[in-house]
Formats: structure tokens, C-alpha cells, sequence
């Protein structure tokens, strides 16, 4: 293993020194060496394979730990300034996934011979499309093979590898090179079979690298960013006969997201273009992007802008809002990628129980900053009315933000409330009762303000501390029935929002263009399933959601074993008595109903908007119309409008205009996440990024310093007159 290891720290010399003057000679790889690929073949594989071996324990590490571990390793600070745009040419939505076969797409580089396939021979005179295609080929041969080698030689268009065991008279070899005349990579030199034995089958195969796995699960990552470490080693072992290590398929499925999604830093400098895109298209939306000046050491780099929090919402959420209950629910969850960072989302419901997010951010943490801020964006950009409800956990950052007036969600605009299961989560972390928890929980959704005052009584009983910590928090911010008005609409939780964290989990590992692309499409696929299907109610003359029809015809089947009597002659008040079960030896209970103030001492009636059972029975003996009680929002029509709203697809966006501004975006180089880390690799990775970092780019069209080739005014003017003249 010499050869390659001098190989390869050549290349690192290259890819570190500043200073380095480009070769004329066409045999050069530097040039090659500004790729992102070339640089993770370059360090990582002569490295990553020691550690697998030097540490078995790897194997054993814990998802969560390996969660909180980098990303891809921090080689290049800004965008790799030639061949990049590719990542972005490409970009698979998750509307063009094959869903039946989702590993069926092609494999860059795999477009081997029509004739020839792995495991057979190797020949002079056999040609690959490229150099990817040839080293794959002989990778997995390799494999297939359980043979080993060695690579003697690798230029911009020859690259020549040997067996091994060479120095004990194995003959095998291979020199292939790029045809001048046919542009293909043609095996020019070939040594023979092995005539050295096969080594004895190993655990893990040295050429079955995370690089040649990342090509392998390419589909998987596709289809699913977040998929599981032991699901990727599963099917690598199923597909070649090897196992690997913990962190080898860790590695590969960092480097397929940078395949499918792009690379971390080129996305921060995609950021600002994209986003200016998403804004013509869909006009009305809103974002904010917040950036720092960008320090090299103590000089501030103007070409540079430094990320640091990101707001997005789109125009058709925003109107949609205007037809879905009147309730916001908030909550922040931690992004899984190279970068920390936390996602923030405001989330509604429409009335047939459909989640629907309002608005999103990319923040620092849950800090009173953070949330202050996205809070008055949402205000102002998405939530422009009065009486709001708002759900949250009991986040101290997230309550100073609302105590404070200018955020504007102090009341009339907006009321304030707690998810019950954080509460009962507190709760139970101070008095460590289960039992007690349940019944804390059961009181919160109580809707009958008398049941609720004398269980709360009881529940207080028990423990004067238990009373203290309670009564310490208002009960219209915990219980269902002191809501005055109904503002949940039932709801006690902050369910929804984590409803959508759950849709988004896989999103919250992709670089940053990616997750906000994903959050639009997603967004218009919900708009575009929802919407047909209310037209389709509508046009059918369905007048109520099927939820609300749900939910009504069990009402009225209660409604009809109950007593009504009437108390006065505007047929406003009434008493409705339950059947009683002799058998259960339940039921039997009288409420109170006044039609006139939309009132039914059950609670159910303003908790949830639409009519209990003791309101239909009332209704029916009076015969008025119950309908007339249902609040709007579980309307067909509502939702239609809601859903009505209008998408662009987003198409080629190699054709997305440059963006206006001078500067590029870069991440925060101290938001990279660092800890569990290797040791043995955490040094030298560490001394890449200051290096790196000291790098300034140079665009490969004009060859000016500041910016790359995405962002080329140059380039802009080219292309304003090419599109002039078609
Ligand atoms: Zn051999
Ligand atoms: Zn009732
Ligand atoms: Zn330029």
C-alpha cells in the first residue's frame, strides 16, 4: 500500500497549499483536486479504512452518539468552483422517485460495456465512458473476486493499478487511459488472472469504500434521508457478501447526500439565489435572511456573508390560514446535519383535521433572541389578525418572547396557551407519579367546568405541594374548560407541530437549499392532494368535511334516548337529560343548554364549535336547525378555499437567474458539529478547516477573486444575451 498512500498525500499537499501554481501539463490532477469528490477520495479513503481497523469498537457505537458526530468532513470552506453545478442540475424531487423500485436509477459511472460485466476477466481493448467507471469496475471485481489491489498510477487520464501480492510473482495489472480519439477509457495493458491465492474472506472488503457504498445506496438516501445506519450495512452485506463497519456506512451515506442533495457549504452560497427564486414565483412570500460579517482571522472579508438565521413562509399558507381554525401551535427541533442548528415551525389545522404549516426558521437554538424574533415574523408576515391561539410547551425563552408586547401575541391579538403533556411531563419530573400524571392529563381535557372544579379539588387533596404546583399555573392555560371561547378548538397539545417534525425528520439532515426546497414541495403536494380532494366534496355537494360528518352523526344517534324540556317560549333554554343505562348504571345526567348563547353546560359545545348531543336533541323538539351551530371552518368550501391557493413548480434550476447580491453565504464555521468525534482524525481535520477557511476561491470563468462561477457577473451578461437572441 506504498504506492497509494504517497499518492494520496500528494494530492493533500495539493489541495491544502494556497500558494500552489497550476501545472500546463494536461497530466495534472489539481485542477481535479478542486472537486469536492476528488478531495473526499483523496483524504478520507486511505484513512477511513485505518480507523475501521484500528478500533473495532466503532462498530459498536450508538446511533444517537454517531447522530451528534460531523457531517462530511470540512474540506472546502466555499463551493467547489468547477463541475458544481451539476449537484444542483440534478436535484431529484420526491414527486420523480420511482416509488415501486426506488433503487432503480442509474449509477453515475456504472455504464459499463453491453458485453462485458463484474466478474468476468478484464481484456485489452475494453472501453468504460470514464475513469469513475473504470475504478468502480475494478473495485467491485475486487470484490467479487475477494481480491485486493493497489493503485501504481493515477493521472487526469491514466491510471494504472497492480496486485499486491506483485512482489511474490502475481502477475495481475491493469494500465487504462483515455482514448484522445473516442474520448473513452480504454484498458490498454492487462496482466492475466491472479495467479496468487485469493485472500481469505474478510469481514469488511478495504476497496468496498464509503465511497463506493455512497453510489450503492444512492436510491435509499434518495428516498429517504434519514434512513437507518444498520439498514444501509444490511443491504450492503446483502448485495456484496461483506460486512462493514458502523462508521464506513456512516461515512457512505453522508457522501450519497452530497450526491442527492449537494454539498453543505455550496448550499449556504445556492441559499440567497434560491430563495430570491422562490419569491418571484410564488409572489407574497416572505423570508428573511439574517447574516454577520465573515472574519478571516480579524479581517472582515467582504466578499463574505456569515449565515445566521434563516425565516421562510410561503404566500399560500398564509392565505390558507384565513380558512383554518384560528390556533397556532409552535415548537423547535434540533436539525441533524453538518451544521447545528434548530428548526422552528408554526404549525395549524384546517377543519378536516388536516396539519398545515404556516411558517418556518433556521435559528441558533431556542433562545429568547431566536424565538422573539421568529415570533414577530410570524406576527407580522402570517398571522395579521386578532384572536389567535397559540400552543406551545412551557419554554421560558418562548414565554418572555410573548410577555413582551411589541412581539405582538399578548391578547386581543393572540391567547396563549399550554400543551397539557408537557405540563403532565413537568409534573411528573417534580413528583415522580405516574398515576397522579393521568389524572392530571384527564383534568386538562375535562370540558365540564363542575367536573373539572371538583376533580381538581380532589386531585389537590392529596399533596399541598401538588395544589402549590399546580395552582402556581393558570387553568386557561391547561384546561380545556377555563379556555374561555373554545380558542383550542379542543386541542391540548402541541400534537400538530410534531406532527409535522415527524413529516420534516427526514428533511432535517439535508444541507439547508435542500430542506427549504423540501419544505416548499412538500407544502404544494399538500395543497394539490387536499384541494382536489375538497373540490371533489364540494362538486358532490358535500356541504361539511367528512370529519365533522363523523363526529355529527354520533351526536345525533346520542341525542335521540335524551329527555328535553323546555324552559321558556323563545325556545332558547332547555334542560336534556341522558337515558340512563340500568345495566352499566351509567348516564342519567342533566345539562343545561341556551341556543341563544351557543352554551351547553357539558362544555362540549364551546370547546369543539359544533353541537354536542344535548344541543341536536333541544334543537329537535323545537325543530331549528342545528346546522346553523357549526362553525365555519368545517366547511367544505373552507377547506377548498384554503387549499386553493396557487404552486409554480420550480423546474430547472440551473436556469435560476444569479443572485443579486456581491457576497457569498457561508455557513458559521462555529456551528459545525464536533462532538463525538474521533481523535484520531479530529486533529487533522480541525488544521483543513483553518487552512481551508484562509482560502479564497477563485471563479474559474473570470478568474476574479470574491466569487465562483455560480455567481459570475461575467456569466450573468453571457447568458442575458444568449437568452436575447433565441
Ligand atoms: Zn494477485
Ligand atoms: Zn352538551
Ligand atoms: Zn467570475
Amino acid at each position: 500500500m506504498q504506492e497509494s498512500l504517497t499518492f494520496s498525500l500528494e494530492n493533500l499537499s495539493i489541495e491544502r497549499s494556497p500558494l500552489i501554481t497550476r501545472d500546463k501539463d494536461e497530466d495534472d490532477e489539481a485542477d481535479e483536486d478542486y472537486h469536492v469528490s476528488i478531495s473526499y477520495e483523496s483524504i478520507d479513503e486511505s484513512n477511513e479504512d485505518e480507523i475501521d481497523d484500528c478500533d473495532p469498537s466503532d462498530d459498536e457505537v450508538q446511533p444517537d452518539v454517531i447522530v451528534n458526530s460531523p457531517m462530511v468532513e470540512p474540506i472546502s470552506m466555499y463551493p467547489s468552483t468547477e463541475g458544481g453545478s451539476q449537484f444542483w442540475g440534478n436535484l431529484p424531487h420526491y414527486t420523480n422517485i420511482n416509488w415501486n423500485h426506488p433503487d432503480e436509477e442509474d449509477i453515475p459511472g456504472m455504464d459499463l460495456g453491453s458485453t462485458w460485466s463484474i466478474g468476468q476477466d478484464l481484456y485489452v481493448g475494453l472501453e468504460f465512458e470514464n475513469k469513475d467507471a473504470v475504478k468502480n469496475a475494478v473495485k467491485q471485481n475486487a470484490m467479487r473476486m475477494h481480491q485486493s489491489f493497489y493503485v501504481v498510477e493515477s493521472k487526469k487520464t491514466k491510471w494504472v493499478v497492480r496486485c499486491p501480492n506483485a512482489h511474490d510473482g502475481c502477475g495481475w495489472y491493469m494500465r487504462a487511459i483515455e482514448s484522445k480519439r473516442s474520448d473513452k477509457w480504454k484498458v490498454t495493458q492487462w496482466g492475466g488472472r491472479h495467479t496468487c491465492l485469493n485472500m481469505s474472506l474478510s469481514q469488511d472488503h478495504a476497496k468496498l469504500d464509503s465511497e463506493l457504498i455512497a453510489t450503492f445506496i444512492q436510491g435509499m438516501v434518495n428516498q429517504d434521508p434519514s434512513i437507518k445506519i444498520s439498514l444501509i450495512q444490511e443491504r450492503i452485506t446483502s448485495q456484496t457478501g461483506f460486512k462493514i463497519s458502523y462508521r464506513k456506512a456512516w461515512m457512505a451515506k453522508q457522501k450519497a447526500i452530497v450526491n442527492v442533495f449537494g454539498d453543505w457549504e455550496e448550499s449556504y452560497a445556492y441559499l440567497p439565489r434560491w430563495l430570491q427564486y422562490m419569491k418571484e414565483i410564488a409572489p407574497g412570500s416572505f423570508y428573511d435572511l439574517c447574516h454577520d460579517e465573515f472574519f478571516v482571522g480579524n479581517r472582515c472579508d467582504r466578499g463574505y456573508r456569515q449565515f445566521h438565521r434563516l425565516f421562510w413562509t410561503f404566500t399560500s399558507c398564509c392565505d390558507a390560514f384565513n380558512f383554518c381554525k384560528p390556533l397556532i401551535q409552535v415548537d423547535g427541533t434540533h436539525l441533524y446535519g453538518k451544521y447545528r442548528g434548530t428548526l422552528l415551525i408554526a404549525t395549524t389545522q384546517d377543519g378536516n383535521n388536516n396539519v398545515l404549516p404556516l411558517a418556518f426558521a433556521v435559528v441558533e437554538g431556542e433562545t429568547l433572541l431566536a424565538w422573539s424574533w421568529f415570533l414577530s415574523h410570524l406576527r407580522l408576515h402570517v398571522t395579521n389578525k386578532e384572536g389567535i391561539c397559540l400552543i406551545s410547551d412551557r419554554h421560558r425563552s418562548i414565554k418572555s418572547a410573548i410577555d413582551n408586547e411589541a412581539i405582538g401575541w399578548r391578547p386581543p391579538n393572540a391567547y396563549h396557551k399550554y400543551c397539557i403533556r408537557h405540563i403532565a411531563s413537568n409534573f411528573n419530573t417534580r413528583f415522580k407519579d405516574v398515576k397522579l400524571k393521568q389524572k392530571l392529563v384527564k383534568l386538562g381535557y375535562t370540558p365540564c367546568k363542575h367536573i373539572f372544579d371538583r376533580n381538581l379539588q380532589k386531585f389537590c387533596e392529596s399533596n399541598p405541594d401538588v395544589q402549590r404546583w399546580i395552582g402556581a399555573i393558570s387553568k386557561d392555560k391547561w384546561s380545556m374548560t377555563y379556555d374561555a371561547d373554545g380558542r383550542r378548538y379542543g386541542h391540548m397539545t402541541t400534537n400538530l407541530s410534531e406532527c409535522v417534525n415527524k413529516v420534516l425528520k427526514d428533511c432535517r439532515n439535508l444541507p439547508i437549499t435542500a430542506l427549504v426546497r423540501s419544505t416548499y414541495t412538500r407544502c404544494a403536494e399538500y395543497f394539490s392532494n387536499r384541494g382536489s380532494r375538497a373540490l371533489a366534496d364540494v362538486s358532490s355537494g358535500k356541504v361539511f368535511v367528512s370529519k365533522l360528518v363523523e363526529a355529527l352523526q354520533k351526536n345525533q344517534e346520542e341525542a335521540c334516548s335524551h329527555q328535553v324540556c323546555r324552559y321558556d317560549i323563545e325556545s332558547s333554554k332547555f334542560e336534556v337529560q341522558e337515558a340512563f343505562d340500568p345495566i352499566t348504571q351509567t348516564g342519567g345526567k342533566k345539562w343545561v343548554v341556551n341556543l341563544k348563547e351557543r352554551y351547553c353546560q357539558c362544555g362540549k359545545f364551546t370547546a369543539f364549535h359544533y353541537p354536542c348531543s344535548h344541543v341536536i336533541a333541544a334543537c329537535g323538539v323545537v325543530s331549528i336547525d342545528y346546522y346553523q351551530f357549526i362553525d365555519p371552518v368545517y366547511t367544505s368550501d373552507y377547506v377548498l378555499k384554503a387549499y386553493s391557493g396557487p404552486w409554480e413548480p420550480i423546474g430547472n434550476e440551473d436556469l435560476i437567474p444569479p443572485s443579486n447580491e456581491d457576497w457569498i453565504l457561508v455557513p458559521d464555521p462555529t456551528s459545525v458539529r464536533g462532538k463525538g468525534r474521533p481523535k484520531s482524525t479530529r486533529i487533522r481535520n480541525e488544521m483543513d478547516w483553518v487552512e481551508s477557511s484562509q482560502r479564497r476561491p477563485k471563479c474559474s470563468i473570470c478568474k476574479q477573486e470574491g466569487h465562483n462561477r455560480r455567481n459570475c457577473p461575467s456569466k450573468s451578461n453571457n447568458q442575458s444575451i444568449s437568452f436575447e437572441d433565441v
